[in-house]
């Protein structure tokens, strides 16, 4: 059991440290007995570990299971073999370094490779490798590349995490994307407020970032990532509400993951107060198939129920999630399923004649991915 004082960090503890302490070694985590550092290391030094203090004081230690432990402290099981480091192609809708452009109107900055923790399901997880170099702090090549496509209204600024950028960045990137007329909205795709919700807290510049370039006709919008609802401390609170108040619009979004959100009690739980305290649930994701994974995945049809039941509770705000695969081809929406087959629909598409488009393939209670689910009818094949 968790008491209050674990769940729920409130603003006293605001006068605390400044800036979280990060721990990047096992060795580091007290916590956890020398023969599971000695069990995990091996772990570690294939897909790299990072937490911080403020992360790591919500784990209940008194329980292997806990959720927020899993999140962030490896596991054996991620050296089984499984999946693909680049689970849906990301290197195909690569148009310059950092820089994907796979939906008309939204264009992804990949401009940081490091986060306020790594969590063990991360499906960008080959960034933070040392042989990669996919993600740039320099973005005048995307800023380029933006101004010259008219038709990109969206821009989301992801990685890794843009808020470990130093604010100073983040101001230039704000103030030149501002500077592209056709660039409407501006994304911020980061987990910070679960990580390390002093990161908003105690930035009296971000926030007046915030309000310069948060506009009435042109909005930042927070595409948060709370995965569980014991990631709502009272903190974390504090940090969405100082999005809100300073201009930006909040919305959640994150993948479905055995041993942390894969119930269906917990999902409705963290959906509710989500939409209590103003950031929506917007995507549920069907975890992509990524080399590392296969600890935290859940095949698709056992993850469709958990999530019509969590759509059972709550309001409707609490309600306005879908369940979606990031496939290669687009945002693959399941609509339903039933004995035989599985009902879908690209929300979005990589191929614009794909928008929106319904489709149908066979029921598969062991299939984790669009790939693995039988053909029913004939569909278009793109180049
Ligand atoms: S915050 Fe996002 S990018 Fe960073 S490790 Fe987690 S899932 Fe990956």
């Amino acid at each position: 059991m968790h008491d209050a004082n674990h769940v729920s960090r409130s603003s006293a503890a605001i006068d605390g440290p400044k800036r979280v302490k990060y721990v990047r070694k096992l060795e580091q985590i007290e916590q956890l007995s020398a023969e599971e550092r000695d069990r995990l290391g091996p772990v570690a030094s294939r897909y790299v570990f990072r937490a911080n203090d403020y992360y790591l004081d919500l784990i209940d230690w008194d329980d292997p299971d806990d959720p927020i432990r899993q999140l962030i402290i490896p596991r054996e099981e991620e050296l089984i073999e499984w999946g693909r480091l680049d689970a849906s192609n990301e290197e195909s809708i690569t148009v310059a370094r950092g820089v994907q452009h796979k939906y008309t109107d939204t264009v992804l900055l990949l401009c940081n490779e490091v986060c306020g923790a790594y969590c063990r399901y991360c499906f960008r997880k080959r960034l933070f490798m040392d042989e990669n170099d996919e993600a740039t702090n320099d973005v005048t090549a995307g800023l380029r590349y933006i101004a010259e496509h008219p038709e990109v209204t969206n821009v989301l600024l992801t990685g890794g995490d843009p808020l470990l950028m130093s604010t100073r960045r983040l101001v230039e990137i704000f103030d030149a994307l501002r500077a592209i007329p056709h660039v409407r909205i501006i994304r911020i795709g980061s987990k910070m407020p679960a990580f390390d919700p002093y990161r908003v807290l105690r930035d009296p510049d971000l926030q007046a970032a915030f309000r310069k370039y948060s506009t009435p006709t042109q909005r930042i919008y927070l595409m948060a990532h709370f995965d569980h609802p014991r990631e709502l401390t009272d903190l974390a609170i504090e940090g969405i509400d100082a999005c809100i108040r300073n201009g930006v619009i909040c919305v959640n979004q994150c993948p479905l993951i055995r041993g942390i959100n894969d119930n269906p009690r917990v999902l409705a739980e963290m959906y509710a107060k989500l939409s209590y305290i103003g950031c929506p649930p917007y995507y549920l994701f069907q975890g992509r198939p990524t080399a590392g994974n296969e600890p935290y995945e859940i095949p698709l049809v056992e993850g469709w129920s958990i999530f019509q039941q969590a759509l059972t509770r709550g309001s409707g705000l609490a309600r306005r999630a879908r369940y979606c695969m990031s496939h290669e081809t687009g945002k693959v929406e399941v609509l339903g399923i039933d004995a035989e087959h599985v009902y879908l629909r690209y929300h979005q598409a990589k191929f614009p004649n794909d928008l929106g488009r319904f489709f149908v393939r066979r029921r598969n209670d062991e299939a984790y991915w669009l790939d693995q689910l039988e053909v029913v009818d004939r569909e278009p094949v793109h180049a």
